[in-house]
């Protein structure tokens, strides 16, 4: 995702102002689900693009990380017992 400080027009798609707002973001990993709450960014009305901030974007990085890290944990645990 770009990082952007002086948004005017979507990097997507181009043809749609962005909305600075606070956003609850979904995020799907190896089919399992989360949702980083109140994401600050600019948010494409056309065609759903975000531009995270520099400190937001480094926040949902951190969040989709760990999050990450606990699906590959669990999945490690069930692969694990399934070898018992
Ligand atoms: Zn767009």
């Amino acid at each position: 995702m770009p990082y952007i400080n002086t948004v005017l027009k979507c990097p997507c798609c181009g043809a749609a102002e962005l909305i600075a707002d606070s956003r609850d973001l979904p995020h799907t990993y190896k089919g399992k689900s989360t949702v980083v709450a109140a994401v600050q960014g600019n948010f494409c009305p056309a065609c759903g693009e975000v531009v995270l901030s520099r400190s937001s974007g480094d926040r949902y990085g951190e969040k989709i990380g760990q999050f990450q890290q606990l699906v590959d944990e669990a999945e490690r645990e069930r692969s694990f017992r399934g070898r018992t």
